[in-house]
């Protein structure tokens, strides 16, 4: 195997190219020594035992770089934004006003043979009683 293109991971012994690697600045050969499935099921693994550090860390990132935080924020809605077509917008705007029995359909989430048309009605005044509390905010 040739050592210039891979790299041994030290958590799952396997011989992996060296993109499947993190960069790791301090290190000798500059990548990280977990490749990065390993690195993310730990980061994973860890995260869901200790969900109040992760919100924390996360804070913490957030309050340390409130610059590329704000970039990101941004990004993100531009993406959103961008992502979806204005014809399309308008089109979901009235669809949504007007609660269609389609519209209620889909925001339900569930198999529409399991429907009935009591759910219908019912969902579609739980959806005009978050409007109307949303709107008084
Ligand atoms: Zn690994």
């Amino acid at each position: 195997m040739d050592t210039h293109t891979t790299k041994t991971c030290s958590k799952c012994k396997q011989n992996l190219p060296l993109n499947m690697f993190g960069v790791h600045k301090q290190k000798k050969d500059g990548l990280r020594a977990w490749c990065k499935p390993c690195n993310q099921a730990d980061t994973r693994r860890w995260g869901k035992s200790n969900p109040e550090k992760k919100a924390a860390g996360r804070k913490d990132w957030a309050e340390k770089n409130p610059d590329r935080w704000k970039a990101m924020k941004l990004e993100s809605q531009h993406r959103n934004r961008a992502s979806r077509l204005p014809k399309q917008r308008v089109l979901a705007k009235q669809k949504s006003e007007a609660l269609s029995d389609n519209y209620v359909l889909t925001a339900l989430r569930i198999d529409r043979n399991l429907v009935s048309k009591e759910l219908i009605d019912l969902k579609r005044v739980q959806i005009m009683i978050y409007r109307y509390i949303r709107g008084r905010k």
